[in-house]
């Protein structure tokens, strides 16, 4: 294998000293640890349970709203959404007044890690399932030199050296671009990253999943525990070839249904127009292009009030609601959520664990989901796993799923010395 760098970098006030070996950090969408206990339980997690046995495990606050670009983002920078700047999939912009995808690395307000070690003389890969986070995990890497390579599996087939740093990718990986809507897509994410380590390509890779399968099931059907194992395998895989394995989640995944297996909505904006007339808009931030996984139903709204409405009598009403389970002003989700304040509405609003928030009935197409449905965004689905093959020494009282990079590259370093 060629000469790994271990050079140090720093990425946002942060300090990364990455030993002489692949690092791989795994992001397993939607994956709470009733996941991983159900699955090794059942025996179908073998590798992974040597490795946490040698190696670290824990449990880790993930940021808030508890959704896919908030957390990826923050993963991969380090710092939470008031410095990333990615407070949801989807968002009200105030400099245009439109409602957009939160998916451009243009909304980002940092330096990534990865960049930081692209930059430092690490070979970079970034492999996500879903192309919506490519370009923002992608930002600053030099991608049409070829030194770094960034694509996604659902858009593996579009893959060019001039733009994702690789074309072939059907080819490097063996077989077709997968469905996004399957176990595979995630599964081809890890397949890609083993591929590309093998042949000395990257040695610090950023491996993020789609969490279609926690959406569609819970931790003891068959069929997830076929994807687990699959995982499984994969993480066998990278151990063999050295890598220091680090796994984490962007978000945990609950039922969100009434006793009848119904989904459990609160159709905020509706409401609200009902009590207090015009002037209301809420938005819902797990909005994303994959309406068959959620329908654009998570446990976290934010809502905007025209100026004639009275903030304080709005959020007195919200939190009388059955469901809700907090209600803060702008600068109350500043301080107590790490939100971006200027890209949220007046209201941040959470719900519980098998509760939704919704805008209103037409806004939410449920024709497409699969099974019952399935979702995170609140406090509920905030809890992720840590793992980590190699020992931790270092005590850390209030670990976060942004600080992955960090013990997969500083933990063979004293708490002093990190
Ligand atoms: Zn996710």
């Amino acid at each position: 294998m060629a000469s790994i760098s271990t050079a140090g970098f720093s990425a946002n006030d942060r300090q990364y000293q990455p030993p002489a070996r692949p690092i791989a950090v795994l992001c397993l969408d939607g994956c709470s640890d009733d996941y991983i206990d159900t699955a090794i339980e059942c025996g179908r997690m073998p590798n992974l349970e040597q490795m946490i046995e040698g190696g670290f495990r824990a449990v880790a606050r993930g940021a808030l709203p508890s959704f896919t670009n908030v957390n990826n983002s923050a993963i991969v920078t380090g710092v939470p959404p008031l410095k990333t700047g990615i407070s949801g999939n989807f968002f009200l912009d105030p400099e245009t007044g439109e409602e957009v995808m939160m998916n451009s690395s243009k909304y980002l307000r940092c330096g990534t890690i990865l960049a930081a070690a692209s930059a430092s003389g690490r070979k970079v890969a970034m492999v996500t399932a879903k192309e919506k986070l490519r370009d923002i995990l992608s930002l600053d890497l030099p991608l049409a030199s070829g030194e770094a390579f960034a694509f996604s599996t659902e858009k593996a087939a579009e893959a060019r050296s001039e733009s994702h740093g690789i074309g072939d990718v059907e080819e490097l990986v063996g077989r077709p671009q997968p469905a996004i809507y399957s176990g595979d897509a995630s599964l081809y994410v890890l397949d890609a990253g083993i591929v590309l380590i093998e042949r000395g390509l990257a040695d610090f890779c950023y491996l993020s999943l789609t969490d279609f399968m926690q959406h569609a099931h819970e931790p003891r059907e068959p069929e997830m525990l076929d994807f687990m194992a699959g995982i499984d395998a994969a993480i066998g895989k990278l151990l063999e070839l050295d890598c220091v394995v680090a796994a984490t989640a962007d978000h945990g995944m609950n039922y969100k249904v009434n006793d009848d297996g119904t989904p459990n909505v609160i159709h905020l904006e509706t409401m609200l127009t009902k009590q207090f007339g015009d002037g209301v808009r809420v938005i819902c931030p797990i909005t994303d292009p994959y309406v068959a996984h959620h329908g654009a139903l998570g446990s976290a709204v934010t809502v905007h009030l025209d100026d004639s409405l009275d903030r304080v009598e709005v959020a007195t009403f919200i939190g009388c609601l059955d469901g809700v389970t907090e209600v803060l002003d702008r600068q109350g989700a500043e301080r107590e959520l790490e939100l971006p304040a200027d890209r949220i509405g007046d209201l941040y609003v959470l719900s519980g664990q098998h509760v939704v928030l919704g805008r209103r009935p037409e806004d939410h197409d449920l024709s497409q989901l699969h099974g019952r449905l399935r979702s995170h965004g609140g406090r509920f689905e905030e809890q992720v796993p840590m793992l980590v093959s190699e020992p931790v020494t270092s005590e850390t009282s209030d670990l976060r799923n942004f600080d992955i990079f960090d013990l997969a590259c500083n933990f063979h370093l004293s708490r002093e010395e990190a």
